[in-house]
């Protein structure tokens, strides 16, 4: 999906489209871990321009599928992201533009008239995803020594002398 930027009427327009998780896995540089994308990309976006300055305001939501950092059970993430950015033609000259730093997320450039819409969904989902993500904030995860999911099952692993003051607070509290 690329806007065409002189197309911008002066009002604005809104721009509706969708993506696969087919799409999102063939844009990552390598097949990595971060999850995949099981559903559609839906996006939703307005646009707006002053004369080459392009405003583009939206949102894009979709879900992924991951695993629990501490239990290893897929976990499936609604992602609903927001996003702004604001687009200035590429100087025609090397060494005019502004040095860009990891602030300057939201302003971005564009070259030939055109804008990669695509690489703003794509960024917006791969900011989404989580370093560590949990299937609940009161995920127990695995237990250390024999690796059982301790969500759905425990083991005397504790109580077999691994950390006796625990063991002893455990009785205490049932
Ligand atoms: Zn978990
Ligand atoms: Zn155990």
């Amino acid at each position: 999906m690329r806007l065409i930027v002189s197309n911008i009427p002066e009002g604005g327009t809104n721009i509706e489209f969708e993506k696969d998780g087919e799409w999102f896995r063939g844009r990552l540089p390598e097949p990595v871990s971060c999850g995949s994308v099981p559903d559609r990309i839906t996006v939703s976006c307005a646009a707006w321009r002053m004369n080459e300055t392009v405003f583009i305001q939206g949102t894009v939501s979709t879900t992924l599928d991951m695993r629990c950092c501490r239990c290893l059970e897929p976990v499936r993430l609604p992602v609903e992201s927001s996003f702004k950015y604001t687009f200035v033609p590429l100087p025609l000259h090397p060494g005019e533009e502004c040095e860009l730093s990891a602030d300057d997320l939201e302003f971005a450039y564009y070259k030939e008239d055109s804008i990669d819409l695509e690489m703003v969904v794509f960024e917006q989902i791969v900011l989404q995803i989580p370093i560590k993500p949990l299937c609940a904030d009161s995920c127990r995860g695995l237990c250390p020594h024999c690796g059982i999911n301790l969500n759905t099952a425990s083991c005397g692993c504790e109580a077999g002398g691994f950390d006796e003051r625990l063991a002893a607070l455990k009785k205490f509290k049932i």
